[in-house]
């Protein structure tokens, strides 16, 4: 029988031996590189913190063909201790990024890291592995940054207020303008289609210093939404591409491109087109993070009007409470019910995409948005059965994509206000664009008791800091989108108590 350590070291040289092959054909790491081009120009990237590791991430730009680059872990910023270091391929058809997850590092501290190629070294980056155990977490939530609406300035207040990890839930690129068009800077391209197009949406995203010096010094942790491929997509559904085949290929290039960009584990890439996204991240046993995909595993929207796809209000919908209606998949939903069953962590958190708790609307009792959760209530209501599970202590729902602030009480039945809470919902704002739309906001404080606190004129994101008793949350508000050296101010203060679901003040 094979013991742990041989399969360790079976594993060791399975990887060394797959990458002697993969490294046979690519250009050495000292290669000179074509043209005055800085090939580190997209930064450098890093996320799903564990205990004893994390994922590293660069792409380099203006190089043909596979290459082997050179990276190194350092336990100071100067670099005087290194722990780690090693060479991996960038290969072409990934379109030179690298994903490298790195294990066996100590539990709960900084490390400092680098890529060197054909001469030349990437911008440091500073990451964390995650604690054994835990007294303390602080969280930023972020959603919703469009390119064209508004500087990315909130990144600067996270990486200032020294957040842990930054959870992206989505949103991260706009395929295209809205509205009155740009605001503050343009696309300057037309909406992307193919890979190419798509990996040049993102390289124009790292192109922000905000944003790209935010991932050089904090991990991220993400899930995309809809227009990291189009509007209102629902599985393999397109809205804005009609024709099937015409979308499938069009949700593979987007699919692709945003891997290619992201801290993601190289596991992720699935047979079939798959990226597989919905995990789990651990804090000691002070937090669970379970990251939800509600995007490409959902049923089409219930009761579209006829010739209409996307997101709307339906008046009277059945189908909208249908038990085969699925915002999750099965999947997925038996994943993270089984997670659940068996929590063991003081906070459970859920991060997913968009507004969960119920929406009731001034278009009658039964009327629902069929883009958020309303349009899938049936998973929703298996979802609270779960967050019910006795192992589950202090369950809070995390979301964004409705372009404003919302802290909720989650009931069993939204009908009845007067029940307690099971457990919270935290919603931020988008990081940088327009607000969400009036008419469908304006007169929900009004209509759904269970809605404790609701701004619909600010972006900006929330901050979570995590004790054992409890979690502060914070909105932080953009003070303006248009001024790329704007600040972040405090706009509201909330509370969530140890065993106490619902929002207190
Ligand atoms: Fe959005
Ligand atoms: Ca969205």
């Amino acid at each position: 029988m094979l013991d742990r350590r041989t399969l360790i070291r079976g594993a060791a040289a399975l990887a060394v031996s797959r990458f002697l092959l993969a490294a046979r054909d690519a250009q050495p790491v000292d290669a000179p590189l074509r043209g005055p081009l800085d090939p580190f120009a997209l930064g450098v990237a890093s996320g799903e913190p564990v205990r004893d590791g994390f994922v590293l991430w660069t792409r380099l730009v203006g190089v043909r063909g596979d290459r082997v680059i050179g990276w190194e872990i350092a336990a100071d910023a100067g670099f005087r201790r290194i722990v780690r270091r090693g060479r991996t391929v960038a290969s072409a058809g990934r379109g030179h990024a690298v994903h490298l997850e790195v294990a066996g590092l100590a539990p709960g501290r900084p490390y400092f890291y680098r890529f060197h190629a054909g001469g030349h070294v990437s911008r440091i980056g500073r990451t964390c592995t995650a604690p054994a155990s835990a007294d303390r977490l602080r969280l930023a939530l972020t959603s919703c940054q469009h390119w064209e609406q508004g500087y990315f300035g909130a990144y600067r207040d996270m990486v200032e207020r020294d957040v842990d990890v930054i959870v992206h839930v989505g949103d991260y690129i706009y395929e295209k303008s809205f509205g009155k068009g740009p605001d503050v800077r343009s696309f300057g391209a037309p909406e992307p289609r193919t890979l190419s197009d798509y990996r040049g949406r993102y390289a124009l995203y790292r192109t922000d210093p905000d944003l790209a010096a935010a991932h050089a010094a904090l991990p991220f942790v993400v899930c995309w939404d809809d227009h990291e491929v189009e509007n209102d997509y629902v599985g393999e559904r397109g809205v804005a591409t009609a024709d099937p085949h015409a979308f499938l290929a069009r949700r593979a290039a987007a699919y692709q491109a945003y891997f290619e960009h992201m801290p993601l584990r190289p596991s992720v890439l699935r047979p079939g087109g798959e990226v597989r996204l919905y995990r789990t991240i651990d804090w000691g046993e002070l937090a669970r993070l379970h990251v939800l995909d509600t995007r490409q595993y959902r049923t089409p929207h219930p009761c579209d009007a006829p010739g209409k796809r996307g997101g709307q209000v339906v008046r009277t919908c059945d189908a909208a409470r249908d038990p085969a209606a699925t915002m999750m998949g099965a999947m997925q939903e038996r994943w993270l019910a089984r997670s659940l069953a068996d929590e063991r962590a003081r906070w459970t958190f859920i991060a997913q995409q968009t507004l969960f708790s119920r929406l009731h609307l001034p278009d009658g009792p039964d009327a629902a948005y069929s883009d958020i959760w309303d349009g899938y209530a049936a998973t929703r209501n298996r979802v609270i059965k779960s967050l019910a599970a006795p192992a589950v202590r202090n369950p809070v729902l995390l979301g964004g994509d409705v372009h404003s602030f919302w802290f909720n009480d989650i009931l069993r039945d939204f009908d009845r206000p007067e029940n307690a809470p099971v457990a919270t919902e935290i919603v931020t704002s988008c990081l940088a664009s327009r607000s969400g739309p009036e008419a469908l906001f304006g007169p929900a404080l009004r209509l759904n008791p269970h809605v404790r606190f609701l701004d619909n004129q600010h972006a900006g994101y929330v901050l979570l800091d995590v004790t054992r008793d409890r979690v502060a949350v914070e909105a932080r508000a953009v003070t303006d989108l248009t001024d790329p050296h704007s600040i972040c101010r405090p706009l509201a203060r909330r509370t969530i108590e140890d065993r106490r679901p619902g929002v207190q003040a």
